[in-house]
């Protein structure tokens, strides 16, 4: 036991990253892909919930904080979201995008190329749109105080995975895939593109120990996102990548000092404690500022007013 405790960290998230695209490909290969993949994702969450209580990266995270409900709420809401635009972009494709997109004569995406090669290219496409609408998210107000639900968690592990506001996840999706739909890639790609984004989620998010060297410069992994939930915006805006890298390190964004990163992450501001309550919390003025931490009720002629909310998030 003790030897497996040893070498599994290194094993561990090639031996379920494999695991999760290989059933990914099993249940794309059947007659029920949708109901197969989110058999194959909530066997894998399962899995991961197993493996953090036996080898936790942070035994702290491991304690309740009474946010799983919302974590799955607002895993079931964008999930399902997201499943609909991909039903309905498979039926009737996106109106506006298609209105746009090169006529299937003139479509820049390689076709004739290897699937898993277009889904690599896909990958690097959709992970410049997603680079771009995740540093954005943390450097422009208006847009952290969609993405600060999912920062406000105590603790990673498996459940908080698919903790984001519906808007963010939208905006996220819209920057991400619209490319992809303009330069005309196949339904399949899409799909891959999405069993991907979910097995890496799942996995960046867990609390399990992992040991993944030179994987890092390759992959969003546990080591890299643990400080992107830091609280300190030095440490936290960084390491933006979903699946891949790539954009970090070419935009000087990758992020790996050698010490662990630290277990007591968050914001500095405050996040509504139930499901609807965080869901309305960005639409309205008081909500936002206990989101960007600063009073609930703006003091006309008090103290002198706190810093500017861009002051306040600090984050470059
Ligand atoms: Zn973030
Ligand atoms: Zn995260």
């Amino acid at each position: 036991m003790k030897a497996a405790r040893r070498w599994l960290p290194w094993l561990l998230w090639p031996a379920l990253y494999a695991a999760g695209l290989l059933a990914a490909a099993a249940a794309f290969a059947s007659a029920a892909p949708l109901a197969w993949f989110n058999a194959a994702y909530l066997s894998l969450a399962l899995a991961i919930a197993l493996l953090e209580r036996w080898l936790p990266h942070e035994p702290r995270w491991l304690a309740d904080d009474g946010q799983t409900p919302c974590d799955l709420a607002h895993t079931l809401l964008t999930k399902g979201a997201a499943q609909v635009v991909a039903a309905l972009a498979a039926s009737l494709p996106l109106a506006g995008a298609m209105a746009l997109r090169p006529s299937a004569h003139g479509t820049a995406w390689p076709l004739h190329w290897p699937l898993a090669a277009q889904v690599v290219l896909a990958l690097a496409v959709v992970e410049l749109g997603l680079y771009i609408a995740h540093r954005g998210a943390h450097e422009w107000p208006p847009l952290w105080r969609f993405h600060a639900l999912h920062h406000g968690v105590r603790r990673l592990w498996v459940a908080n995975t698919g903790r984001f506001h519906v808007v963010d996840s939208a905006f996220k999706a819209l920057l991400g895939q619209l490319p992809l739909y303009l330069l005309g890639a196949p339904l399949a790609v899409f799909l891959w593109v999405g069993a991907v984004t979910a097995v890496t989620g799942l996995l960046t998010h867990c609390n399990i120990e992992l040991r993944t060297g030179w994987l890092d410069r390759v992959f969003s992994t546990p080591a890299l996102h643990r400080w992107h939930h830091s609280r300190s915006p030095a440490e936290g805006n960084r390491n933006y990548g979903e699946n891949l890298v790539l954009w970090d390190l070419l935009f000087g964004t990758w992020y790996r000092p050698a010490r662990r990163p630290p277990a007591d992450i968050g914001i500095d501001g405050e996040i509504a404690a139930g499901f609807l309550a965080q869901l309305a919390q960005p639409f309205t003025a008081s909500g936002t500022r206990r989101i960007m931490g600063l009073s609930p009720v703006p003091r006309h002629n008090g103290p002198p007013s706190p810093p500017d909310a861009g002051d306040r998030i600090g984050r470059t």
